[in-house]
Formats: C-alpha cells, structure tokens, sequence
C-alpha cells in the first residue's frame, strides 16, 4: 500500500507573515494516511521547518544544485537544504526546465546529488499542450522519466509528478481517462526498469490545477498517489480540503 502524498509548491510565493498558514495547517487533525510536503521558497525552508517540528508537516524545497558547494552564485546545494530542514526537493518542474533550460540530464544530476543528501526526489515529468495535440505524451513521459531519473530509485527517495504543462496554473485538468492513461505509463515504465518490488513502491503524483473541487476524481484515478498542488496550497483551508480528500 502506497501511502497518499499531498505536497504543496508555493512556488515564488510567500513572506514570513505566510508562516500563520503553515501554524494552521500544523495544528489540523493529522490524516495517517496522507502525507503532508510544503514546499515553500528557500527563504522560508528554516523557519518553517521549525513551525512543522514535532507534526504531521513535512518540508521539502523547489530545487537544488548538482554540486555540493563550490563557486555557482545564487544557488543552494541539497546538503545546505538539509541542515535547513528540508527532507524534500522538487526536481525538473516545468518552470525550470522551461525558464533555465534545464533538461533530463541536469534534473537526473540533481536527483544524485539530493539523494547523497538524504533528500527524498519529487521529480516532474509532462508534456505541452503541443506535444499533446501531437499525441506523443507518452513518448515525450517516456523520454523524461529515463533520463531523469538516476538509477538507485527506491520507493523512499523517489516520487514522480506527473504535470501536464497546459495544466499548471490554468485552470485546466485532463480528463479522468488521460490522467489515468499517463499514470498507468508511468507505473509500467517504473516496474519494468528498476522491478516490481520498487516500481509499485514508487508514488505518482497527478499536478495541474488540483483543488478542492476535482480532487475526489482525481484521487480514485488508479496510480494516483496523491497531489503536487500548487495554487491551492497557499491557504491552508483549501491545502486542508485537499487532504483531507487524499486521505478518504
Ligand atoms: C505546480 O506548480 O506544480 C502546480 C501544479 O500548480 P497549480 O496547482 O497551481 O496548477
């Protein structure tokens, strides 16, 4: 049995007064079988991970670099994202790869480099509203999951998002029957490459506007472990909503 997973990407978002949010949803009834991620910005991985101390509140990061420390400006290495807190990394979303070029081969590098850490790997795979008018989604997941994924996965260090790009922020969702499909995808290119035991271990999450409204289909898709929410995570009575449904 996978347990569900609700991990919530603040993104760009968020001062230290957003800190009552996180106090809220910190002091909500746990769900046991919904883990909970925030992942704020950078700024706000310490002191959250200090209001989260001692609950059901796990805190992750958006990003890291490849290397350990070293001459690169403006960057954070998965080591310091421990000693900060973190036990999550978002790796390869959309974002990044669209605003910074990053491809499968720099998301699988940072992947090694967050595993080395101790950091579980949230990595992000999806296509564009193109590539899926073109109808190779699969190809495009297919492509994504082997080259940026490192070969020591487990069901520990591991959780994939699958993210339709059109979806992220939009407003729009792929029906039940396309979410499923990719899901399915991803389950069997899982298993056949690093085996059954750790291939079904491995969740998979659905992101693209998920809120408290879609989330109940979106939960009883099969492979569906859970939400990266976005949007929807930055007010705990929504984020609240969403686990509560992820829970069920
Ligand atoms: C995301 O940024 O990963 C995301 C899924 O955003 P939203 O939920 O706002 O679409």
């Amino acid at each position: 049995m996978r347990r569900k997973l609700a991990a919530g990407n603040w993104k760009m978002n968020g001062l230290r007064a957003a800190l009552s949010e996180v106090e809220l949803l910190a002091k909500a009834q746990p769900a046991p079988n919904c883990e909970v991620v925030l992942c704020p910005p950078a700024t706000l991985v310490r002191s959250m991970a200090k209001v989260c101390v001692d609950n059901c509140v796990t805190i992750g990061a958006q990003d890291c670099h490849e290397n350990s420390s070293g001459a690169h400006t403006g960057d954070i290495s998965a080591e310091m994202l421990v000693d900060a807190g973190a036990e999550y990394v978002i790796l390869g979303h959309s974002e990044r790869r669209e605003a910074y070029g990053e491809s499968d081969e720099t998301v699988r590098l940072k992947a090694k480099a967050a595993w080395a850490a101790g950091l579980s790997a949230i990595i992000c795979v999806g296509e564009s509203e193109e590539q899926r008018r073109a109808t190779n989604t699969l190809d495009i997941i297919g492509g994504q999951l082997a080259g940026s994924i490192p070969d020591a996965a487990t069901g520990e260090n591991l959780v994939v998002a699958y993210e339709p790009i059109w979806a992220i922020g939009t407003g729009l969702v792929p029906s039940l029957g396309d979410i499923g499909e990719v899901h399915d995808f991803i389950r069997m290119r899982l298993e056949r490459r690093f085996g059954e035991g750790v291939g079904r271990s491995v969740r998979v999450l659905y992101g693209g506007s998920m809120n408290p409204g879609n989330v109940d289909d979106i939960r009883r898709v099969p492979n569906v472990d859970g939400g990266l929410i976005g949007g929807a995570s930055l007010k705990a009575a929504d984020f609240s909503k969403i686990i509560a449904a992820l829970a069920a």
